[in-house]
């Protein structure tokens, strides 16, 4: 990519928001927990309750992660066909992650399979990775931000049923996942649920439906009786914050579908921890942005001249 002043204007503006969302959950996932633990009666959980939010306050404080494991960088990208910098998007977002790394700091997560050596730069063979909605005409971008930790990714499964078992089955599948490794995820969860044909729509499905904000629902009434249903039933494993029993498993829980095809029901469940790091960020054509998710984040970019990584005061604009 070749950096002029927007380039490198919307590399630094992305490095900062990275950086941010790193060191600030976002505001309905705060909100959640906050919920949660106003409702808490066990005192075990009610204590774990209130070292969570003293990490988050420390965190914030210290200008440090709020978990050790930052996760590999995903990118959902809604990018409009009449985007000025459609073409450049991932390079950006990938110096971003470069960027973010080093100046976060964020952990480096990224080995390289097969070869199994940390590549030190959080990028790697296909990582950062990204997921691409083109709009037609538009000329704003619309990207979520997601940082995929170890834990969290961990109960992620995706399967075709045969459409006779139907969705009792979908959701026997997930409670299957939930009780064997929600507790590897750090609850209370957040878990995304996908429903679609095969197990490459269902897995995107379920991924959607964990940047949707939590405590939104599926407009299909039915899916948002799933909604409903599944979180009662996680509710009732008892996990508790970080697993030590308490009333609640869940943040929340989100399903995504799309159409499929009569002789498949794939369904997939991933997993999103009490730490769960997502942002969304929207570009207008000129770079004017607007975050919905974090109210905290401001950032005023340097806009200076082309050429080489982004300089220090991306990091600085983190504060
Ligand atoms: S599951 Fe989440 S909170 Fe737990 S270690 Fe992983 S990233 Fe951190």
């Amino acid at each position: 990519m070749a950096y002029n002043s927007n380039t490198r204007r919307m590399t630094d503006t992305m490095a900062a928001f990275i950086g941010y969302t790193a060191k600030h959950l976002p505001d309905d996932v705060i909100d959640a927990l906050s919920r949660l633990r106003a409702e808490e009666d066990d005192p075990l959980a009610m204590e774990i309750y209130e070292l969570m939010f003293r990490n988050l306050e420390l965190a914030a404080e210290k200008d440090r992660p709020t978990c050790q494991d930052t996760g590999v960088l995903q990118f959902w990208i809604k990018c409009g066909s009449a985007f000025p910098l459609m073409a450049d998007v991932e390079s950006i977002l990938t110096d971003a992650v470069l960027t973010a790394t080093r100046k976060t700091p964020l952990r480096c997560n990224v080995v390289e399979t097969f070869d199994e050596y940390n590549t030190g730069t959080n990028t790697g063979t296909g990582a950062p990775t990204f997921w691409w909605d083109i709009i037609p005409g538009w000329d704003g971008c619309e990207i979520y931000t997601y940082m995929a930790g170890g834990g969290c990714s961990l109960p992620g499964h995706a399967m075709v049923l045969m459409p006779g078992q139907g969705y009792e089955e979908a959701v026997r599948f997930v409670m299957d996942r939930m009780t064997s490794y929600g507790l590897n995820a750090c609850p209370p969860l957040f878990v995304g649920v996908g429903i679609g044909t095969s197990v490459e729509t269902a897995a995107l499905n379920a991924k959607k439906a964990l940047l949707r904000p939590v405590g939104s629902h599926n407009e299909n009434k039915l899916a948002a009786r799933m909604e409903t249903l599944l979180e009662d039933g996680i509710n009732a494993i008892g996990f508790g914050p970080q697993g030590m029993g308490g009333k609640y498993s869940v943040i929340g829980v989100n399903v995504e579908n799309t159409a499929r095809h009569p002789a498949t029901l794939g369904v997939a469940v991933t997993v999103g921890c009490w730490s769960h790091r997502r942002g969304r960020i929207v570009f207008d054509r000129d770079l004017g942005w607007e975050v919905t998710t974090h109210t905290g984040f401001s950032y005023t970019s340097c806009g200076n001249e082309a050429s080489g990584a982004a300089d220090e005061s991306a990091g600085a604009a983190n504060d």
